[in-house]
């Protein structure tokens, strides 16, 4: 109830939800019952969860941010979903998000823009803007987002809060409506980084469903986290920082504070390492060929038929249906991305631009093997900027894809990643986040060293 009047008070303002839970308070009861029942529930019971709207719920509507999905109701529930419910997570509602999470200001929803609860006229990141606003303005405690090229983390970034993309195959995609399918991962937004972990332990491991979910033995990330708490896993850490990295595009508090935040850790026993990752830089230019090529192969579904919006066209042929519903379903950043990726996959032109970023995508998965034979985990800002103003960058798809220069080699590479809060920006007092990678499968290293430096 206390969330739920949360939302009734800012969420005129702040815009994270699409969509609230009206049976929240049932779910809550019904919790109460399965306890009495003598349920076995996890230590989340009862606790609410706002989930991104590219989850499918069967009890909600799932537009991914889409107008043409409108209304749409899944059949079935996402496996993230399920499991959060058979947990007792209680569902509070669906997060606002760029459509099909193409963006980094939750400004290309169809729904409108989310604002981010530091500065109401400032971007809460995207795509999943909806989740981390939710979470950083008390209106949930606990988030499930997407992390295709940053959605998880640059959010978490700009809003003070914690966000990870798991490891690939970490966390089932089963009900995740796909943007890209080698590159989309689930992961948890929360306030603190034992938060994420509980919520990771839900969420994650083997899923039948899912064909790339690992069958992977993974340790409990809670306990991980509380084994960090006391930073003694600092002692002796060593801290990759990439050597290539551009200092130009980062806003100068970004860089004092990611700055800050290394030195911290040294004084309490870390090592910093520089290491060279010559191609970490050109992730950004690969993942728009590779998205785009992905996206446009997964959006083919929505054909006026199978889901969603359809566009009568009297007299017309079902092509002419197709492309009205098309047309008048999908946004600009989407009709621009499916663009750029048909174009991609192209006969003519499919080795020069899809061949080529698949290469790049290989040297930096290389960069990544080669830096983790020294160090334990790298160390990035999340993002170049604190949150921007609405509207700044909506006309500059370039700079909007910028935003996601440190994100991206993670997603392109499979390893996982963190972001926490690092402190706030000297010059505009706003929030900035250090993220950490690591190899994949060690999730819990990230939960360790989070938690350290919490
Ligand atoms: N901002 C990136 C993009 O627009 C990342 C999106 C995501 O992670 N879903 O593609």
């Amino acid at each position: 109830q206390a969330h739920l009047d949360r939302i009734a008070a800012v969420d005129a303002d702040v815009h994270a939800f699409l969509h609230v839970n009206e049976h929240a308070l049932d779910a809550a009861a019904d919790i109460d019952r399965r306890r009495a029942a003598g349920d076995h529930l996890g230590p989340l019971a009862g606790v609410p969860l706002a989930i991104k709207d590219v989850l499918v719920t069967t009890d909600m509507p799932s537009t991914s941010g889409s107008r043409i999905l409108d209304g749409y109701m899944s059949p079935y529930d996402a496996t993230v979903v399920a499991r959060s419910r058979a947990a007792g997570l209680v569902p509070l509602g669906k997060t606002n998000m760029d459509e099909f999470a193409m963006g980094s200001s939750t400004e290309h929803s169809a729904y409108g823009p989310t604002r981010n609860p530091w500065d109401l006229t400032r971007i809460p990141g995207g795509s999943g803007g909806g989740s981390a606003a939710a979470v950083a303005a008390f209106e949930a405690p606990l988030a499930l987002g997407s992390d295709t090229g940053g959605s998880i983390r640059q959010p978490a970034h700009v809003t003070g809060t914690v966000g990870i993309k798991p490891t690939y195959g970490g966390v089932s995609r089963y009900g995740a409506i796909a943007l890209a399918s080698s590159l989309d991962q689930v992961g948890p937004v929360t306030r603190t980084v034992l938060d994420a972990g509980l919520l990771h332990d839900v969420i994650g491991g083997h899923d039948p469903h899912d064909s790339t979910s690992l069958a992977h033995d993974w340790p409990s990330f809670a306990d991980a986290a509380r084994e960090g708490a006391d930073g003694q896993v600092l002692k002796g850490l060593k801290v990759g920082v990439i050597r290539e990295l551009p200092d130009s595009g980062f806003q100068a508090g970004v860089s004092e504070s990611f700055r800050a935040a290394l030195a911290a850790m040294e004084a309490q026993g870390a090592e910093i390492v520089e290491i060279s990752a010559p191609h970490f830089e050109y992730g950004v230019a690969a993942y728009y060929l590779i998205l785009p090529a992905e996206a446009s192969s997964n959006l083919a579904k929505f054909d006026s038929v199978r889901f969603g919006l359809r566009v009568d066209v009297p007299g017309g042929t079902v092509e002419d249906v197709m492309a009205k519903t098309r047309d008048a379903g999908f946004g600009d950043e989407v009709k621009r991305r499916i663009i750029l990726g048909t174009y991609a996959l192209s006969a003519g032109y499919y080795d020069a631009y899809y061949g080529s970023a698949q290469k790049v995508r290989t040297l930096i998965q290389r960069d990544f093997a080669e830096a983790f034979a020294q160090v334990d985990v790298i160390a990035t800002p999340s993002a170049p900027t604190t949150a921007f103003r609405l509207g700044e960058k909506i006309d500059d798809p370039l700079q909007m894809y910028l935003n996601d220069v440190t994100t991206i080699p993670a997603n392109l590479a499979g390893v996982p990643g963190i972001s926490i809060p690092s402190g706030l920006a000297s010059e505009d007092g706003l929030p900035v986040g250090i993220q950490f990678l690591a190899p994949a499968h060690e999730d819990a290293r990230l939960y360790r060293v989070g938690a350290a430096l919490e």
